[in-house]
Protein backbone atom coordinates (compact mmCIF):
# COMPACT_ATOMS: atom_id res chain seq x y z
CA UNK A 1 0.00 0.00 0.00
CA UNK A 2 0.92 3.90 -0.87
CA UNK A 3 1.11 6.02 1.58
CA UNK A 4 1.09 9.65 0.25
CA UNK A 5 1.59 12.33 2.58
CA UNK A 6 0.11 15.86 1.58
CA UNK A 7 2.31 18.71 3.47
CA UNK A 8 -0.71 21.20 3.09
CA UNK A 9 -2.88 19.11 6.05
CA UNK A 10 -3.68 21.53 8.65
CA UNK A 11 -1.66 19.27 11.01
CA UNK A 12 1.74 19.61 9.13
CA UNK A 13 1.21 23.60 9.15
CA UNK A 14 0.78 23.46 13.19
CA UNK A 15 3.79 21.64 12.97
CA UNK A 16 5.68 24.45 11.11
CA UNK A 17 4.60 26.90 13.41
CA UNK A 18 2.00 27.96 10.59
CA UNK A 19 -1.03 27.68 12.51
CA UNK A 20 -1.05 28.47 16.48
CA UNK A 21 -2.07 25.53 18.82
CA UNK A 22 -2.63 25.22 22.56
CA UNK A 23 0.06 22.52 23.08
CA UNK A 24 0.15 20.03 25.88
CA UNK A 25 3.62 18.79 25.74
CA UNK A 26 6.20 18.12 23.35
CA UNK A 27 9.40 16.04 22.94
CA UNK A 28 11.43 15.07 19.77
CA UNK A 29 9.29 13.43 18.34
CA UNK A 30 5.52 13.94 19.08
CA UNK A 31 3.79 16.90 19.95
CA UNK A 32 0.28 16.82 22.20
CA UNK A 33 -2.00 19.90 21.61
CA UNK A 34 -5.87 20.55 22.41
CA UNK A 35 -8.40 19.30 19.96
CA UNK A 36 -10.18 22.65 18.61
CA UNK A 37 -13.69 21.25 19.12
CA UNK A 38 -13.24 19.41 22.25
CA UNK A 39 -15.60 16.03 22.70
CA UNK A 40 -15.08 15.70 26.32
CA UNK A 41 -13.62 17.70 29.13
CA UNK A 42 -10.16 16.45 27.94
CA UNK A 43 -9.47 15.96 24.32
CA UNK A 44 -6.03 16.11 23.05
CA UNK A 45 -4.41 15.31 19.76
CA UNK A 46 -0.78 13.94 20.34
CA UNK A 47 0.90 14.04 16.56
CA UNK A 48 4.26 12.60 15.36
CA UNK A 49 6.95 14.84 13.72
CA UNK A 50 7.35 13.13 11.40
CA UNK A 51 5.39 12.80 7.60
CA UNK A 52 2.87 9.92 8.61
CA UNK A 53 -0.74 10.02 6.91
CA UNK A 54 -2.18 7.15 9.87
CA UNK A 55 -1.65 4.25 12.37
CA UNK A 56 -0.76 2.00 9.92
CA UNK A 57 1.96 3.89 8.21
CA UNK A 58 3.13 5.23 11.41
CA UNK A 59 3.74 1.46 12.39
CA UNK A 60 5.38 0.32 9.47
CA UNK A 61 7.79 3.20 8.07
CA UNK A 62 8.70 5.16 11.51
CA UNK A 63 11.49 4.70 13.32
CA UNK A 64 11.81 2.77 16.62
CA UNK A 65 12.70 6.00 18.39
CA UNK A 66 9.81 7.62 16.67
CA UNK A 67 7.69 4.87 17.84
CA UNK A 68 8.99 4.92 21.67
CA UNK A 69 9.09 8.99 21.49
CA UNK A 70 5.23 8.87 20.09
CA UNK A 71 4.16 6.67 23.29
CA UNK A 72 5.89 8.37 25.23
CA UNK A 73 4.15 11.58 24.45
CA UNK A 74 0.77 9.56 25.24
CA UNK A 75 1.74 8.93 28.67
CA UNK A 76 2.87 11.94 29.18
CA UNK A 77 -0.51 13.40 28.36
CA UNK A 78 -2.21 11.36 30.13
CA UNK A 79 -0.20 12.40 33.67
CA UNK A 80 -0.56 15.71 32.70
CA UNK A 81 -4.06 15.74 32.09
CA UNK A 82 -4.56 13.18 35.36
CA UNK A 83 -6.51 10.70 33.69
CA UNK A 84 -6.04 8.15 36.66
CA UNK A 85 -9.84 7.16 36.01
CA UNK A 86 -9.37 6.45 32.42
CA UNK A 87 -9.46 7.67 29.08
CA UNK A 88 -9.88 6.26 25.27
CA UNK A 89 -7.22 6.47 22.27
CA UNK A 90 -8.94 7.09 19.23
CA UNK A 91 -7.26 6.96 15.58
CA UNK A 92 -9.39 7.86 12.99
CA UNK A 93 -8.42 5.82 9.79
CA UNK A 94 -9.13 6.51 6.58
CA UNK A 95 -12.74 6.65 4.47
CA UNK A 96 -14.25 4.13 6.98
CA UNK A 97 -13.01 5.47 10.37
CA UNK A 98 -13.94 9.07 9.19
CA UNK A 99 -10.25 10.23 9.09
CA UNK A 100 -10.52 13.98 8.75
CA UNK A 101 -6.97 15.52 8.78
CA UNK A 102 -4.25 12.86 6.60
CA UNK A 103 -1.82 13.57 9.55
CA UNK A 104 -1.51 10.46 12.28
CA UNK A 105 -2.78 11.36 15.31
CA UNK A 106 -3.99 9.45 18.34
CA UNK A 107 -7.31 11.30 20.16
CA UNK A 108 -6.89 11.47 23.85
CA UNK A 109 -10.30 11.54 25.38
CA UNK A 110 -11.50 11.81 28.78
CA UNK A 111 -12.45 13.72 32.48
CA UNK A 112 -15.98 12.03 32.26
CA UNK A 113 -17.21 8.71 31.45
CA UNK A 114 -17.66 8.19 27.52
CA UNK A 115 -20.07 5.71 26.82
CA UNK A 116 -20.25 3.14 24.49
CA UNK A 117 -17.30 3.30 21.47
CA UNK A 118 -19.35 2.84 18.46
CA UNK A 119 -22.60 4.61 18.25
CA UNK A 120 -24.36 4.44 14.74
P1 LIG B 1 -10.05 13.07 12.63
O1 LIG B 1 -11.48 13.09 12.20
O2 LIG B 1 -9.12 13.27 11.47
O3 LIG B 1 -9.71 11.87 13.45
O4 LIG B 1 -9.89 14.28 13.63
C1 LIG B 1 -9.35 15.51 13.31
C2 LIG B 1 -9.48 16.37 14.55
O5 LIG B 1 -8.72 17.54 14.33
C3 LIG B 1 -10.90 16.82 14.86
O6 LIG B 1 -11.26 16.38 16.18
C4 LIG B 1 -10.83 18.34 14.76
O7 LIG B 1 -11.61 19.02 15.73
C5 LIG B 1 -9.35 18.62 14.93
N1 LIG B 1 -8.88 19.81 14.25
C6 LIG B 1 -9.10 20.16 12.96
N2 LIG B 1 -8.48 21.31 12.65
C7 LIG B 1 -7.83 21.70 13.78
C8 LIG B 1 -6.98 22.81 14.09
O8 LIG B 1 -6.72 23.68 13.27
N3 LIG B 1 -6.48 22.87 15.35
C9 LIG B 1 -6.75 21.91 16.29
N4 LIG B 1 -6.21 22.06 17.50
N5 LIG B 1 -7.53 20.85 16.03
C10 LIG B 1 -8.07 20.73 14.79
Amino acid sequence: MDFDYDDQNIFAKILRGEIPNRTVYENDYALAFEDIAPQAPVHVLVIPKGAYVSLDHFALEASADEQVGFMQAIAEVCKIADLKDGFRGISNTRAHGLQEVPHYHMHILGGRPLGPILVD
